[in-house]
């Protein structure tokens, strides 16, 4: 028989367990003679399906290392881990991540075309040359398809890695200051791509950076961190509008949230925070 409460009406419930839910995290490393350092501490997170979180803190908070770990490339030393339901492992073996990072990682024998085709082959599907062109598009590399990384400029190679990140249409992004070597102006311009993209290819999204104003600019949840022991200090709630628009960067909510976040981050005296 058919159960018509589960079954045909969308209840609360079945929305609970999706989104990111970090439990009690916490992750050690060894560092040899017996030493060991403890990245993270009981850390807790959840978010929404389909939102965008930045993760926000000085180096050395254990931002990477949470990034890491919802990538499958790190395991927890203890707590629970699920995004949409689904362990790391999970979301891996099922081809569910789409991961950037800031060093863009591309393979420099192979065209910008063959480095976003490379996630099929590792996945052993069929290559989508119609996706691939249109990611191709979406990232604003139409015409430098042939073109190998060594002749691209750094903000075009991020934009590759992200295109190569989305291949597989991921249900959950994760990206690991993908833009953080980059100059601001550039910077500034990818951000505004990355908006866009994510518009267009919704995913659960996490986004290391240790930039105030691009964390509130993108997300709709910002975490910021503090260090030893790596911890989730508060969520920011990020209430403006969607669309974006860089001119909401210029109006006093935008720069109350930033003034909130360098407060969490640097305290009250907001010295280090015009620097940030
Ligand atoms: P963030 O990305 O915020 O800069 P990380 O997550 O990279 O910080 O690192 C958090 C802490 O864990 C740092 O003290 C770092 O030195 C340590 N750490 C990270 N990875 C390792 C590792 N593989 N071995 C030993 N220590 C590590
Ligand atoms: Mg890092």
């Amino acid at each position: 028989m058919v159960d018509i409460t589960t079954s045909a009406v969308p209840d609360a419930g079945a929305l609970a367990g999706t989104g990111i839910r970090i439990d009690g995290l916490s992750k050690t490393f060894a560092t040899g003679r017996g030493k060991s350092v403890t990245a993270l501490q009981d850390t807790h997170l959840h978010t929404d399906k389909g939102s965008f979180l930045a993760l926000l803190g000085p180096s050395g908070c254990g931002k990477s290392t949470i990034l890491r770990i919802l990538a499958d490339l790190e395991a927890p030393t203890s707590g629970e881990i699920r995004v949409d339901g689904k362990t790391p492992h999970e979301l891996r073996a099922a081809s569910e991540l789409g991961i950037a990072f800031q060093d863009h990682a591309l393979l420099p024998w192979r065209s910008v075309a063959a480095n976003i085709r490379l996630p099929f082959e590792v996945a052993g599907r069929r290559p989508d040359q119609g996706y691939i062109d249109e990611l191709i598009a979406l990232v604003g590399l139409t015409g430098f398809e042939k073109a190998k990384p060594a002749t691209l400029s750094g903000g075009m190679r991020q934009r590759v890695s992200i295109a190569r990140a989305l291949a597989l249409k991921p249900s959950v992004l994760l990206l690991d200051e993908p833009f953080g070597a980059l100059d601001d102006m550039t910077r500034q311009n990818l951000n505004l791509e990355l908006l866009r993209i994510w518009t267009e290819k919704p995913a659960t999204t996490l986004l290391v950076t240790h930039g105030i104003s691009e964390a509130i600019f993108l997300s709709d949840q910002v975490a910021v961190m503090s260090p030893r022991p790596g911890r989730i200090k508060e969520i920011i709630d990020v209430d403006l509008p969607r669309p974006r628009t860089p001119e909401m960067q210029r109006t006093p909510e935008f720069h109350a949230l930033v003034d909130e976040a360098s407060e969490l981050l640097f305290g009250s005296s907001g010295k280090a925070a015009a620097e940030a």
